[in-house]
């Protein structure tokens, strides 16, 4: 059976939230870590993720992995294609959201594309062209200091037009405000002057509908998870997709539960000081990564003790900033990095094989570093535990079950996101 939606995204994370959106809004949904190699069964599966690194790196290796997962997609028979990038627009004058947008138009043959980035829930508007994170404009958010895209222009017709070779256009406010057709005859005048790109107004979740109405005949679509937010509900009014109960349905977790944190982020220092309340928890140190593997083996011997009857345990390297400006000034900041990664991923190779199958890990760098050292290459997305972290299921090779995954990002989740996770796990 052909998917409905196939999307890019151009980062991990930004892939997963947008997965978690499609399946609260009733698609069953597959996320991939690259482009895959190997043919995957999509029998019961309404869209696919392909989560690629493109957001920052060189345009035309953006462009070549964007065209690889584009001819992927299209080889499972999506409907509409979804270039899925960041709710900020997090791009430069070089790329890399106008050169891949242009590229898979091209290979596409689509005349014109949408960009809609807002996801108002979350606060990311746009009004008039010009995007606002809150009640401040792009360029006075914080996002005008990121290390890799800062970005100095609220108004994202004039920054894609520094990007892109094809004019670029606004749906603005008052044609949204006169509902779908209307906004799709705009979209047409607007190709028809030669408009590639339009950017498109948001304001609230009504404002979404709107666009996804409008654009959901278009080959290429463009924008935030907001967005992927409303056109489920369009594919079904189209009779592309059928009404599921349980889209976020997963098979029985079975295991024992582990927890690997590597953020050190505010949210994370929370959830672990809230577990350690409740379960027990062993700390790792860089310092003492760097002596060599008796602290590895430590913690592996604390946490099979706890598995044992179950978990959940946790082992973790989150510190306060003081801690980890002292790691990082006896090590190298890469270096200390580099130990708490590979240290959890060895632990979580060795503990899931061992028959861990409810698997929580903390942090954005160091989810990369155990979904790598575990070798998954597709997570079955279920339901949200909290606002953009949902399970997930993992296929792999010596396990009879799937392995059960929550991959959190470093602010995501309340304080007591740890116990609570495994609480709502079926
Ligand atoms: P977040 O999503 O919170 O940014 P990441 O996993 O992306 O979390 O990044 C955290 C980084 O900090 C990782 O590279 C991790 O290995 C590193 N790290 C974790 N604990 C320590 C520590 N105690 N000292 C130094 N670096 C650490």
């Amino acid at each position: 059976m052909a998917i409905v939606l196939g999307a890019i995204a151009d980062d991990f994370t930004g892939a997963t939230d947008l997965a978690n959106n499609l399946v609260r809004s009733g698609m069953r949904c597959l996320q991939v870590i690259g482009v895959p190699e190997q043919p995957l069964a999509l029998d019961d599966i309404d869209a696919v993720v392909v989560a690629l690194k493109s957001r920052s790196c060189p345009v035309t290796e953006a462009v070549e992995d964007s065209l690889a997962a584009l001819d992927w997609l299209q080889g499972q028979g999506a409907r509409q294609i979804f270039f899925k990038y960041c709710s900020t627009f997090d791009s430069t004058d070089k790329g890399n959201i106008g050169p891949v947008s242009e590229a898979l138009m091209e290979r596409l043959g689509a005349p014109q594309t949408v960009m809609a980035p807002a996801f108002p829930i979350n606060g990311r508007t746009v009004y008039q062209g010009h995007l606002f994170v809150g009640d401040r404009l792009l360029n006075e958010s914080g996002m005008q200091h990121h290390p890799l895209n800062p970005m100095h222009d609220a108004d994202l017709v004039r920054v894609l037009s520094r990007q892109a070779s094809r004019p670029v256009g606004l749906a603005a406010r008052p044609v949204l405000a006169q509902g779908g057709e209307a906004t799709r005859r705009h979209l047409d005048a607007l190709r028809e002057q030669g408009v590639g790109h339009v950017i498109c107004d948001t304001l609230d979740a009504q404002d979404l509908a709107v666009i996804a109405a409008a654009v959901v005949d278009l080959s290429l679509v463009t924008g935030g998870s907001g967005l992927g937010q409303a056109l489920p509900a369009q594919y079904r009014r189209q009779g592309w997709l059928a009404e599921v109960a349980e889209p976020g349905r997963l098979a029985p977790a079975a295991g024992s539960a582990l927890v690997l944190s590597g953020s050190c982020s505010r949210a994370t220092l929370g959830q672990v000081a809230h577990f350690l309340e409740h379960h027990p928890g062993h700390a790792l140190d860089p310092l003492a990564l760097a002596e060599g593997e008796d602290h590895v083996q430590a913690a592996l011997a604390f946490a099979r003790e706890r598995l044992a009857t179950g978990g959940p345990v946790l082992v973790y390297a989150s510190a306060d900033p003081a801690r980890v400006q002292a790691a990082q000034a006896a090590l190298g900041t890469e270096r200390a990095g580099q130990l708490v990664e590979a240290a959890l991923g060895r632990l979580a190779r060795q503990l899931v094989a061992e028959g861990v199958g409810r698997l929580v890990v903390a942090g954005g760098e160091t989810s990369g570093a155990v979904v790598s050292a575990l070798g998954i290459r597709t997570l079955r997305i279920g339901d949200q535990i909290d606002p953009g972290v949902p399970w997930t299921q993992a296929p792999l090779a010596d396990r009879g079950a799937p392995l059960s995954l929550a991959l959190k990002s470093g602010n995501f989740g309340g304080p007591d996101f740890f116990t609570r996770a495994f609480e709502v796990l079926p």
